[in-house]
């Protein structure tokens, strides 16, 4: 009985992927009678010997392939089991709410506001800091989030760093006690939505010492002038931390601007190549009056601003990291499917040798932001760690999307295939929270002594 089940599951090993067609035609070149008959007088070992010459005589077709896999040292192994449910959590998220949707809105250039609540049903956001409703949870978690969320899409992944890095970090880091108690709950909730505003039209790698938005005190009010370009969420952020020169001091210092202040103006900047989702605005502030109670009262001078940066830069490498990942995967996905030439294009060595590139420098990569993060959390993190992070991994992210681009030839370019947008996003990464260039020469003061700068 068991030897007629175990023929059974044989045949149907060997015929469950013949179609009739190609069975009438064989019909009419072989005796198929005939040959039933042989088979049905095989014992196992003849059996399992046809199966198998069967299988290798078809190519690649019913081999089973291995899982694509992004993560090729198993870092995410090293996660406590809670860590690791976290960020499965998010990627569930981001492939089952924001995947079917993006391109769509990435096309647009709009935000899908829709999505905030679920978002914030995650309950990530000021993933690190304490109190205020928020996680506490290591840098490495931040890190690992920011990766999940760019593996799918690098605009939501900017968006959230923004919020909860770039404006919910300046209060947590340099604002008072009672503007922690003001703002940081609602923006952990994402109830309240903000923004940081350092960029300006005329100056942009040179901000550290040549904002040319000031700030003028008059009694409890300062008065503020000036643009501020890039602006992420400045369309519709409810506060935007605004960075100008206090005319009597020549320091920087930051400010919380309330939406709706008069004198404030936001325009958005159109036509992006590159995270078209995120809505970047260019600021207008004429006269704009802030109370002395809405000035962060910890933000003495640009070195202040710079421990934000500091903090964020190295969330912006892990960002990269997610990108090329995302680019990746899509990539080897495709190449494993798409044929030419009558087999997979994967079991080709040119391919595979563009994807073996692509995972070594994926691998070094996320190594390096592990390490990256890990120094954070001792407290031993420094500018030069960072910078260094964020300039080997966008311009990696730069090689992979773009090799991921060419696997996959024409396809390549359309945006139905995901990895156009990731070439695309690859490109304002590179470019935001310090250039190559601005980011390489902090390094290189930190290993030369020399400033090189200017
Ligand atoms: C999509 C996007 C989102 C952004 N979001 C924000 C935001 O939310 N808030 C915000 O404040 N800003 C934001 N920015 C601004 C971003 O941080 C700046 O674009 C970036 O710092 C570079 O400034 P820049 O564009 O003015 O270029 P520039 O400073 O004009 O630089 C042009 C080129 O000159 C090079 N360069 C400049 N100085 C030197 C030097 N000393 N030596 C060698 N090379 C040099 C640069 O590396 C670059 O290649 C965003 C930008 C983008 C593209």
């Amino acid at each position: 009985m068991s030897s007629a089940l175990s023929k059974l599951r044989q045949a149907y090993h060997l015929f469950k992927d013949v179609d009739f067609n190609q069975l009438s035609h064989l019909a009419s070149k072989v005796d198929l009678g005939a040959v039933m008959k042989a088979v049905g007088k095989m014992d196992e070992t003849q059996l399992q010997g046809l199966v198998k010459m069967l299988g290798a005589s078809s190519g690649h077709k019913h081999k089973e392939l291995p899982p694509i896999e992004g993560d090729f040292y198993h870092l995410s192994h090293t996660l406590t089991e809670e860590q690791r449910v976290l960020q499965l959590k998010v990627r569930a998220f981001m492939e089952n709410q924001i995947k079917p949707l993006i391109n769509r809105y990435w096309l647009k250039g709009e935000f899908p506001f829709e999505i905030i609540p679920q978002l914030a049903e995650l309950n990530i956001c000021g993933v690190t800091y304490d109190g205020y409703g928020c996680p506490h949870l290591p840098f490495l978690m931040e890190g690992i989030l920011a990766m999940e969320m760019a593996r799918v899409d690098a605009s939501i992944a900017t968006f959230f760093g923004v919020q909860s890095g770039l404006a919910m970090g300046s209060i947590y880091l340099l604002g008072s006690e009672t503007q922690k108690q003001e703002w940081l709950p609602g923006m952990q909730k994402l109830k309240t939505i903000g923004a940081f505003g350092l960029t300006e039209p005329e100056v942009g790698s040179g901000a550290a010492g040549g904002l040319t938005t000031t700030a003028k005190r008059r009694g409890d009010t300062w008065v503020l002038n000036g643009q501020k370009k890039w602006i992420g969420n400045a369309t519709f952020a409810d506060v935007i931390i605004i960075w100008a020169r206090d005319l009597d001091d020549n320091q920087v210092k930051g400010f919380l601007l309330r939406k709706g202040t008069p004198g404030f103006d936001v325009e958005k900047i159109e036509d992006k190549m590159a995270l078209r989702i995120v809505q970047n605005g260019l600021i207008t502030l004429r006269n704009c009056e802030i109370k002395e109670s809405d000035r962060l009262q910890n933000a003495n001078s640009f070195k202040d601003t710079a421990r934000v940066l500091q903090m964020t830069r190295a969330g912006v490498a892990w960002e990269a990291v997610g990108c090329a990942r995302g680019a990746y995967e899509s990539a080897l996905a495709y190449t494993r499917e798409r044929k030419q030439f009558g087999k997979p294009i994967a079991s080709f060595q040119l391919i595979q040798n563009h994807l073996v590139e692509m995972l070594s420098n994926l691998t070094a990569m996320q190594t390096m932001v592990f390490r990256l993060s890990q120094l954070q959390d001792e407290g031993k993190l420094t500018d030069e760690h960072a910078s260094i992070a964020k300039v080997f991994c966008t311009l990696r992210t730069r090689d992979i999307v773009s090799r991921a681009r060419e696997v996959m030839g024409g396809n390549g370019i359309l945006l139905q295939y995901d990895v156009a947008r990731f070439v695309a996003d690859a490109e304002a990464i590179y470019s935001y929270e310090g250039t190559k260039e601005i980011n390489s020469l902090i390094v290189g003061r930190a290993i030369t002594g020399f400033s090189a700068f200017v």
